[in-house]
């Protein structure tokens, strides 16, 4: 997690107009490049949901290893395993939802 030094906002991840990574502040625009390398784990999986054609529900396979895994039971094949990431849909002052998926069975589904 990081904040905006100008106002204190969450900044979410997203691209710049080259199509680098950087971390945007909602509230006033302001914009920080990030070192690629070193954020790519924490931020890759946010990046390429939020830019998905349906903007949740998207997971790359190898990229899910990079995941903390929570201790919930998968409601598909009863494994007490899943990783989870977090994800704010729409609009800024909605809640973050939290997505899971099993480390079993694969299944993904998200916490309301
Ligand atoms: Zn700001
Ligand atoms: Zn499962």
């Amino acid at each position: 997690m990081e904040f905006c030094p100008k106002c204190g906002a969450l900044l979410m991840p997203g691209e710049d107009e080259e199509g680098k990574l950087v971390l945007r502040c909602k509230s006033c625009g302001y914009v920080k490049k990030v070192d690629k390398n070193e954020l790519e784990n924490t931020y890759r999986i946010t990046h390429r949901i939020t830019h998905g054609p349906h903007d949740e529900m998207i997971v790359v396979k190898e990229e899910v290893r990079t995941l903390p895994i929570a201790k919930v039971k998968c409601p598909k094949c009863g494994n007490d395993r899943a990783y989870y990431w977090q994800l704010q849909t729409r609009r800024a002052d909605e809640a973050m939802t939290t997505f899971y998926k099993c480390v079993k069975c694969g299944h993904t589904w998200r916490k309301y």
